[in-house]
């Protein structure tokens, strides 16, 4: 994992994995990638496949495997993904890993980091999590922006997201138990998983992060 390094980090929605893996990806110099930011953008353009896209994402439910293993498949044929990547939010179902396995070959994943945070803390977390809706920034009802709701970074609107709601929370959790939890095993049994401990604050986490990533560096060279 010297050069190229192909992460992948999981964990349920709220678990911290897009606050994460941004630092990953600047401490690694490798793009994230992140299937619900590519959504979300789709949405926000207007085109005709955002619209298909969105009519899943605020029920919470997931947009269906070929579709979105097409839009993965293209973006990590990019120049940027040849150096590696920090994949967000993919894989979220066993098919899904499985097609990444051929997208990838003759190479393979490197790591694949669990984020692990109890229900409870992320139901409060994504209950009160607040976003830019121009740049995507991160905020909370305890850790707003400095002026009404104007995204400090950019001036964009700081909104809930439509499937932040309680009842497309809840779904998109119990979505995640059914479809992705099984992808804890899938990893395992192929020695790449690393469970981390996602419960403090974000650098408390990125530095356990940075530690198990190093590690295997070094014990890959
Ligand atoms: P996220 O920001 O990762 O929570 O993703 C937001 C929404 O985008 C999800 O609730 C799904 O509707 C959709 N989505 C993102 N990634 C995937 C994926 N790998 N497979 C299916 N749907 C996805």
């Amino acid at each position: 994992m010297t050069r190229g390094a192909r992460l992948v980090v999981l964990g349920k929605q709220g678990a911290g994995k897009g606050t994460q893996c941004v630092r990953l990806s600047h401490y690694l110099a490798i793009p994230h990638i992140s299937t619900g930011d590519m959504l979300r953008a789709a949405v926000k353009d207007g085109t005709e496949f955002g619209r298909l896209a969105r009519e899943y994402m605020d029920r919470g439910e997931l947009i269906p495997d070929d579709v979105i293993m097409g839009i993965v498949e293209d973006r990590i044929a990019e120049p940027d993904a040849s150096r590696g990547f920090v994949l967000d939010g993919f894989p979220r179902t066993t098919v899904q890993a499985k097609a990444l396995d051929e997208m990838v070959k003759p190479k393979a994943i490197d790591l694949v980091l669990d984020l692990d945070v109890p229900t409870e803390l992320v139901l409060k977390r994504l209950s009160s999590r607040r976003v830019c809706s121009t740049c995507g920034a991160n905020y909370s009802l305890e850790a707003p922006p400095k002026v009404n709701w104007t995204c400090d970074i950019c001036g964009g609107e700081v909104v809930q997201r439509p499937d932040d709601t309680v009842s497309v929370i809840r779904r998109r959790l119990d979505l995640y138990e059914e479809s992705t939890a099984p992808l804890l095993e899938f990893y395992s049994d192929r020695n790449l998983l690393a469970r981390v401990d996602g419960v403090g604050t974000p650098d408390e986490v990125m530095e356990r992060l940075v530690e198990v990533v190093d590690r295997v560096r070094a014990e890959s060279n």
